[in-house]
C-alpha cells in the first residue's frame, strides 16, 4: 500500500469492485481495501440475479451459475400455486465466485487490492474528506485519497463518519435469515416465493435452488415484525413443516435495507455506493445488481471529478443514481407498501384470479393488475415499472 491514491475504495463486494473497476478503467489510482481476508467469503444472499442485470457488466459465465431460472412460483397462504413464467431469465450465483470475478476485472483494470483491511476512520481537510485511516496486521496507517467511495454495505460506518444520515427507518430494515440446505426436491429452474401473515408478515420467504438438490431458504420480514418474532423461528416453522429432515448446510443473517436510497449519497471528498447508500430494490431485496450500477455510477464520476480537477463534480452523482435507478425505486418502494398492507384473504383471491389468467398470457406486470386492481394510484406505479421501459 502506498501512502496516497487517487481513490480509495472501501469494502470489496460487488459496488466496491464494480466502483473500483470504473475508475481504474478511466486511468486514475484505485485501491481497494476489504476486511475480510478473502473477497466475496462469507456469503449472505439469496444469491438471485436477472441474466440482463449482470450482463451490463460481466458476460455470463458456468463458473459462477449455479442455476438459471426461467419462471417464478408464487404460493399464496392458501396453498394456492400461481406459475409465472419469465420473460428474461435470471440466475443463482455462486456469489464467492463471482464476487472474486468482479474483483479480478477490477484488479485487471489497474485496481490495487488489499484483503484483512479494515478502515476503522475517514482523514479530513476541513469539511472534505481526504483519506482512511486502515488497520492491517495490527498496524493503523493513514492513506490519503482524493475521493473516498464507500461501499462498506448494509453496516456501514463511512457515511456516518462523514456527516451523512444513514439511518433507515425500523420498519424498511428487513431481517433476513437463509439456511443453505441439501434434499430439497424442488425444481431447479424455479424460483419459489411463499407469502401470508403466518409464513412472513411484512415480506416473502423464499425457496431458490442452487443445484444438486441444494437450495437456499430464506425469509425476509419488516424490522416491525421481526422485533415480536425473529425471522429465524418463522423459517425455522417453514421448515419443520416442509423439509423436516432436510440437512443444513449453511445459516447466515443479515440486514438488508428495503427503503429508497438516502437523501445525500454524496458529500465533498466522498460517495456512498450499493447497499451503504440504500441502493437496494426495495420490492424485492435484490441489491447485487443495482449496487453495481450504482458503483459504476460512482466510480466514473470520481474518476471525472479527479481528471476535471473539479471536486464539485462528484456531487453530479446524486442526480445520475436518481436518474438511472433512484426514482423507480421509489415507485418499488410504494408498492412494496401496498403489498404489506394485503391480508392473507387478500393474497388468496389475487391467486384464485390469477389462476383463471391462460397460462401464455400470465406475467408478473398482469399479476400486480390484478392484485391491485381497487387500488388505482398502485396501479399507476406497478404500470411504470412493468409496462413502460
Ligand atoms: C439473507 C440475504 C439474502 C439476500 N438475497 C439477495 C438476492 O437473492 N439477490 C440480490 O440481488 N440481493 C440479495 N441480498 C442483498 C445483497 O446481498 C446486497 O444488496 C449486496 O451484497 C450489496 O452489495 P455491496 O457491495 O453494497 O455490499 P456487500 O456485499 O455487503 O459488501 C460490503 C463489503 O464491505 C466490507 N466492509 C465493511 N466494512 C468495512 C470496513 N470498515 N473496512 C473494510 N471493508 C469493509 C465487507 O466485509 C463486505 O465485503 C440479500 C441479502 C441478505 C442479507
Amino acid at each position: 500500500m502506498k501512502d496516497k491514491y487517487d481513490v480509495i475504495v472501501i469494502g470489496g463486494g460487488p459496488a466496491g469492485s464494480t466502483a473500483a473497476r470504473f475508475a481504474a478503467e478511466k486511468g486514475v489510482s484505485v485501491l481497494m481495501l476489504e476486511k475480510d481476508r478473502e473477497i466475496g467469503v462469507p456469503v449472505r444472499c439469496g444469491e438471485a440475479v436477472s441474466k440482463k442485470g449482470i450482463e451490463e457488466f460481466i458476460p455470463s459465465d458456468d463458473k459462477f451459475i449455479a442455476t438459471a431460472i426461467e419462471r417464478f412460483s408464487m404460493i399464496a397462504p392458501d396453498g394456492k400455486e400461481v406459475i409465472l413464467p419469465l420473460e428474461e431469465i435470471g440466475y443463482i450465483l455462486e456469489r464467492r465466485i463471482f464476487d472474486y470475478e468482479l474483483a479480478r476485472l477490477a484488479a485487471e483494470k489497474g485496481a490495487e487490492i488489499v484483503t484483512k483491511a479494515y478502515v476503522n476512520g475517514l482523514l479530513f481537510d476541513g469539511d472534505a474528506v481526504n483519506g482512511v485511516k486502515v488497520e492491517r496486521l495490527g498496524e493503523t496507517k493513514e492513506i490519503k485519497a482524493q475521493v473516498v467511495i464507500a461501499a462498506d454495505g448494509v453496516e456501514s460506518r463511512a457515511g456516518r463518519w462523514a456527516g451523512l444520515k444513514t439511518v433507515v427507518d425500523f420498519r424498511d430494515m428487513e431481517s433476513a435469515v437463509q439456511y443453505t440446505a441439501a434434499n430439497i426436491p424442488v425444481d431447479q429452474n424455479t424460483l419459489y416465493f411463499y407469502f401470508g401473515r403466518e409464513v412472513a408478515p411484512e415480506g416473502y420467504l423464499w425457496v431458490f435452488p442452487k443445484g444438486g438438490n441444494k437450495a437456499n431458504i430464506g425469509i425476509g420480514v419488516s424490522g416491525l415484525i421481526g422485533k415480536k418474532k425473529s425471522a429465524l423461528s418463522y423459517l425455522n416453522d417453514f421448515m419443520n413443516r416442509h423439509y423436516p429432515d432436510a440437512p443444513i448446510l449453511t445459516t447466515v443473517a443479515g440486514g438488508v435495507p428495503c427503503s429508497i436510497t438516502l437523501k445525500k449519497i454524496s458529500a465533498p471528498g466522498i460517495i456512498l455506493v450499493g447497499d451503504a447508500a440504500r441502493q437496494v430494490n426495495p420490492l424485492s431485496g435484490g441489491g447485487i445488481v443495482s449496487g453495481m450500477i450504482g458503483g459504476m455510477i460512482g466510480g466514473e464520476t470520481a474518476a471525472d471529478s479527479i481528471k476535471m480537477k473539479t471536486p464539485k463534480h462528484l456531487l453530479t452523482y446524486d442526480k445520475a443514481w436518481d436518474d438511472r435507478l433512484g426514482k423507480r425505486h421509489r415507485t418499488f418502494d410504494r408498492l412494496k407498501n401496498g403489498v404489506y398492507n394485503f391480508s392473507d384473504k387478500k393474497f388468496n383471491a389475487i391467486a384464485a384470479a390469477a389462476l383463471k389468467i391462460p397460462q401464455n398470457k400470465i406475467t408478473l406486470g398482469s399479476l400486480f393488475k390484478t392484485a391491485l386492481i381497487n387500488q388505482p394510484s398502485l396501479l399507476i406505479d406497478a404500470a411504470k415499472v412493468f409496462f413502460t421501459k
